[in-house]
């Protein structure tokens, strides 16, 4: 069983005209496959990807009645996951489990009333920033970056009073500690991986790593090549990330989130989420404890659930 943190599949399904329901040739990932592969609980992110010249509430709105349309129609196979509550159903039975999630803070447009009306819609997770500056703070390609902002104290707060998970995935370092510092529950980075493996702005340091830990967080594991390694670095590398953060911290904070449909560039040798079984294999082969395996594959990620939402 698996839980995934991060896919991009609703842009990439609405921009070349698939279902995420039904099977399909391109893309990573579509229910059938889903649930071939195992994953029980997949985040399904909205990100504002379709046009700069549509704004991103927009976008995101067109995203989720895209997601909704076809949810409504697949209520037997899918659950949308809004309380802890609806984890117990998609645990037992054949559901898949959706956790709507926003890629991107730009999309309040510096309005809490904004952030209010996508929980009504079903989003219970946002990422704060994207990788540039926004309302509540700036991502990590911003020169200078500075922290949260006033209006991005608020949206930590309120997130906390909803039941919202805080991703962190993306934001500069300045805005990231002074998130940990503030939020009342843990935070996730849902898609980072380990800078001390591959130096990349968009993985974590090893004390971001400690502070999500003591933070009791979770870090979703990123397939793309770009944060694991060299180009063609394969499974690997990817283990490589995964052995450096169960040594730093233990196996209590570590997930997958793979980034699906977020990218051209998977790491080599992973096609799409059919990989997983595969993956897993490969744990198992390394000896990793049979434990630190179910934890890396759901259990971590359970617990945040179950406890923020
Ligand atoms: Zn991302």
């Amino acid at each position: 069983m698996i839980i995934d943190c991060h896919c991009d599949t609703v842009l990439q399904a609405y921009l070349t005209n698939r279902l995420i329901t039904e099977r399909s040739s391109s893309g990573h990932l579509d229910l059938p496959r889903l649930q071939e592969s195992g994953v029980k609980i997949q985040f399904f992110a909205l990100f504002p990807g379709i046009s700069s010249s549509i704004s991103p509430l927009k976008q995101i709105l067109i995203l989720g009645d895209f997601f909704w349309e076809q949810y409504k129609n697949n209520t037997e196979k899918i659950k949308l996951i809004s309380s802890s509550s609806d984890l117990g159903e998609v645990m037992e039975t054949n559901k898949l489990g959706a956790l709507l999630t926003v890629e991107g803070g730009e999309v309040l447009e510096g309005e809490l009333r904004i952030l209010r009306i996508l929980y009504r819609l079903g989003v219970r997770s946002l990422c704060l920033t994207w990788n540039n500056r926004n309302e509540i703070a700036d991502g990590v390609a911003e020169r200078d970056a500075r922290g949260l902002t006033d209006f991005g104290r608020e949206v930590v707060k309120e997130m906390n009073k909803l039941g919202m998970i805080i991703d962190l995935s993306h934001i500069a370092e300045k805005g990231f500690w002074e998130v940990l510092e503030l939020s009342d529950v843990p935070v996730i980075a849902s898609h980072s991986n380990s800078r001390a493996i591959w130096d990349h702005p968009r993985n974590l340091t090893d004390e971001q790593i400690k502070g999500i830990a003591q933070k009791n967080g979770l870090i979703g594991l990123n397939f793309v090549s770009e944060f694991i390694g060299a180009p063609a670095a394969g499974m690997k590398k990817l283990l490589e990330h995964i052995d450096h953060i169960l040594e730093l911290v233990g196996d209590d904070y570590l997930a997958f989130g793979s980034d699906f449909d977020g990218t051209d560039n998977l790491l080599s040798g992973i096609s799409d989420v059919t990989i997983y079984p595969k993956i897993i294999a490969e744990l198992e082969k390394r000896n990793y404890k049979k434990s630190t395996i179910q934890k890396l594959c759901w259990g971590n990620c359970l617990r945040i659930l179950q406890q923020i939402l």
